[in-house]
């Protein structure tokens, strides 16, 4: 009943204020009617804030950096928390190190479950980059900084937090909502989401999948929320040049170093032909009025896929960051090889880390690799990434990610990128689970930059806006209307 009478007031009162914005009756009616849905059941994030900044603090100072992981305490302590609100929550690890914890809440039944994904792992720091301790969240001119904030220990505090307050609110739910906060993604995910789709793959099925991996960015007071639907693969090659060791004082033709040079430097000359996905299309031409002059014009053309769009395509390709977004790469990051100054290496290696376009298949990429390279001595190991679909655009998960978009942010606007890193999206697209990459805070383009090096850092205001958004996306998308 009180549910009954709060709706109805806060409808009226939506509507008394609407009617004098309104530009059109219809869509005002539609709006309201999520507004007044998501004001009555929406907690206050704002006064939840020092709880979400607490959360994420415990979770900063877990160290979980990957490598070699140990996220078990972290998972435990987050297991605790859960129960303490009441949610049962199991720990699931392959070695009692690795640590992954789950929880769910019970829907009808009348729709697949959701999953909300998050990752406990970190990558390391050497402390001398840092203004502050890594492994404490520190805040400081309008960011809180902490090794993983941004990737992905925030997104983990932002899911916790949604979760226990859909929890609380008791609203009935049409589907399970699942939470599961894993081990290993910044490794491989072995013993993280690979490992759980392989031995409870029941525990993550779900219809689609909340993630990180997008952008929200602020282009001037413009808030556009980039939707990850898709990644380039990834895949190293690791490339062995053998040669007679022995003084060099007395050398012969067979050195390995030179051989895995002229390997390298033909790899370096080759390029990939420039593919285009639909998310990628639909990407430049969203993005493409935040642009100014040629790039504009060039991005607009790659969109229309018109008869100038090649040309244009190659134009853009001359900047890295479009150049990832067109095509596959390939590129040189490890060499290793001799032991000593003055003594001939019986071995040369070199690692070609390769980010294929997802049209594009790994197997034919390695073949071009050693053609280039056209040396039939060379030693060559990798192994083939499962390709994984797109997540579709114009289904329930998309959907929910709009409406949340637009709520948490009016007037925002949402778009479908293919990111050139990784996630684990990766794993959940290949076994027909689609996952959503949204990293839910609005920040200015660069700081995304730093969520792998020195002072790692999100905007303070993300402790309201990242449990907000995740608590709207559930509404959309789990809450029976
Ligand atoms: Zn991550």
């Amino acid at each position: 009943m009180k549910h009954a009478h709060s709706l109805i007031g806060s409808f009226s009162l939506t509507l008394i204020s609407s009617s004098v914005r309104s530009q059109c009756f219809r869509v005002s009616v539609v709006s309201l009617l999520f507004f007044s849905y998501s004001s009555l059941a929406s907690p206050d994030f704002t006064k939840l804030a020092p709880r979400t900044r607490d959360v994420l603090s415990r979770l900063v100072a877990f160290d979980t950096v990957s490598p070699p992981g140990n996220e078990i305490a972290a998972a435990n302590w987050v297991r605790d928390e859960l129960t303490k609100n009441g949610i049962t929550a199991e720990v699931l690890s392959p070695d009692g190190k690795r640590g992954n914890v789950i929880a769910r809440l019970k829907g009808d039944g009348s729709k697949r479950p959701v999953l909300l994904l998050a990752h406990l792992d970190v990558v390391g720091f050497t402390r001398a980059g840092w203004k502050s301790d890594p492994l404490s969240l520190v805040e400081r001119d309008g960011f809180l900084f902490g090794r993983g904030v941004a990737d992905d220990k925030g997104m983990a505090a932002f899911l916790f937090v949604a979760f226990v307050e859909l929890a609380r609110a008791k609203l009935p739910l049409t589907r399970d909502v699942i939470l599961a906060l894993t081990a290993d993604e910044e490794s491989g995910g072995d013993h993280g989401v690979q490992w759980l789709l392989k031995h409870h793959r029941e525990k993550l099925d779900a219809e689609f999948a909340l993630n990180e991996g997008g952008q929200v960015r602020l282009f001037g007071d413009k808030v556009q929320v980039g939707v990850q639907t898709g990644e380039k693969l990834y895949l190293d090659v690791d490339i062995t040049a053998r040669g007679k060791s022995g003084h060099s004082s007395v050398p012969s033709r067979q050195n390995a170093i030179h051989r895995l040079a002229n390997a390298i430097a033909h790899l370096s000359d080759l390029e990939f032909p420039i593919r285009l996905n639909a998310t990628t299309r639909g990407y430049f031409a969203q993005v493409a009025p935040l642009y100014d002059g040629d790039e504009r014009e060039a991005l607009l053309q790659v969109a229309s896929n018109g008869k100038d769009a090649p040309r244009a395509a190659e134009k853009l390709a001359k900047r890295p960051y479009w150049n990832s977004l067109l095509r596959t790469t390939c590129i040189a990051t490890v060499v290793k090889g001799g032991i000593r100054v003055n003594a001939l290496p019986s071995e040369a290696r070199a690692n070609v880390n390769c980010r294929i376009a997802p049209d594009d298949d790994p197997a034919e990429i390695v073949a071009k690799l050693k053609a280039a390279a056209n040396d039939p001595k060379l030693t060559w190991k990798h192994d083939l990434p499962a390709r994984a679909p797109e997540s579709p655009v114009d289904g329930a998960g998309y959907r929910a990610i709009v409406e949340a978009a637009q709520r948490t942010w009016p007037g925002s606007t949402t778009v479908a990128f293919m990111s050139t890193g990784g996630t684990d999206s990766r794993w959940l697209r290949a076994v027909g689970i689609p996952g959503y990459g949204v990293t839910p805070y609005p920040a200015a383009r660069g700081v995304e930059l730093h969520a792998h090096g020195h002072n790692e850092r999100i905007p303070v205001r993300s402790l309201v806006d990242g449990p907000r958004f995740v608590y709207e996306f559930l509404i959309s998308s789990a809450v029976k209307k």
